[in-house]
């Protein structure tokens, strides 16, 4: 069992990762991707640059001096975590157990950017199987997806109804799905009155009474909510520690909020690293 799991090996991650080692506690860092610098090629605003720098360089920076520090980094998908008491972190390949977990997955999660999707989301439109499936059962429901992530939701779906229609949004399809309607064309609208009603495409409308959203990889929200961890504005709301409210889960970086910058980032995960380093000594004294 690892002391701290991080997921997220961006600016966030490798700072904090970089601190925990040095506290000697056994840590692992679990990425899928750049994350958010693979977006830019152009720094000029990051501490000790003379020159500009690309995102991708100053991410593979990060990870060579992780390595360099013989802390171990997992690329794989993080797809689900489970908290009880410990934390089992499910990935696209394996699953791990840690003691604590730091959240430091980036800017929140991917919405659709169509006419009336941002006014039913919380009237019929969700970020979260688990949580709302319940309420829809045995009504039609739709979930926008398609992959893993799409997978997961939809396998927790299945238990409310049979009436399930799958949206790809125009995204090849890259897991096997039975049972369900697939509708491959792009989202063109959402409409309803007080409640989502139906789902139009650019072939025909699909009347749904519930809209579960699983694009893309799950963010450190989806996680959180998931779990139950409280988020303001779709960010994970956290304490002076970078705690949020389960115990022993942490965040820091893009995913609280605040200044979207890296020198905040780096900060954040520093600082967090501090707090859970307390955290686990204070446990183990116990
Ligand atoms: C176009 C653009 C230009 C920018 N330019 C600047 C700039 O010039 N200067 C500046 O200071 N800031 C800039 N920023 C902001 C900066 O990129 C972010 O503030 C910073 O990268 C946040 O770091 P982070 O560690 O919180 O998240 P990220 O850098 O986004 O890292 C997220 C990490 O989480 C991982 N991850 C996410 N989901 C999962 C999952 N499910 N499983 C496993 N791993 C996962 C990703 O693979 C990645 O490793 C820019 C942002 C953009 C979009």
């Amino acid at each position: 069992m690892f002391d701290v799991l991080i997921v997220g090996g961006g600016p966030a991650g490798i700072s904090a990762a970089v601190y925990l080692k040095r506290f000697r506690l056994n840590i692992v860092i679990i990425m899928k991707d750049y994350g958010t610098l693979a977006k830019t090629d152009h720094i000029e605003n990051y501490y000790g640059f003379v020159e500009p720098i690309t995102g991708t360089q100053l991410v593979e920076n990060g990870i060579n001096q992780a390595k360099r520090m013989g802390i171990s980094i997992i690329e794989e998908e993080v797809l689900n975590i489970e908290y009880f008491d410990t934390f089992t972190v499910k990935t696209n390949k394996s699953e791990y157990l840690a003691k604590t977990v730091l959240l430091t997955t980036g800017a929140s999660r991917s919405g659709l950017k169509v006419k009336g999707f941002n006014d039913y989301v919380g009237k019929g439109i969700s970020y979260c199987a688990v949580c709302d499936g319940f309420i829809y059962r045995n009504k039609r429901i739709g979930v926008v997806g398609a992959g893993e992530f799409m997978l997961e939701e939809y396998e927790v779906l299945k238990n409310f109804t049979n009436e399930l229609t799958v949206f790809t949004n125009g995204v090849p399809l890259s897991v096997d799905i039975h049972g369900a309607t697939l509708v491959s064309e792009p989202i063109t609208a959402i409409l309803g009155d007080e409640q989502i009603r139906q789902v139009k495409t650019s072939l025909a409308s699909y009347d749904v009474d519930a809209l579960f959203v699983a694009i893309g990889t799950p963010s450190a929200s989806d996680f959180a909510l998931r779990m139950g961890a409280f988020l303001k504005n779709n960010d994970i709301e956290v304490d002076e520690t970078f705690m949020t409210n389960i115990p022993g889960l942490f965040a820091a970086g893009d995913c609280i909020g605040g200044f979207y910058q890296i020198a905040k980032a780096v900060s954040d995960g520093a600082h967090a690293s501090v707090a859970i380093n307390k955290y686990l000594r204070q446990k183990a004294s116990l």
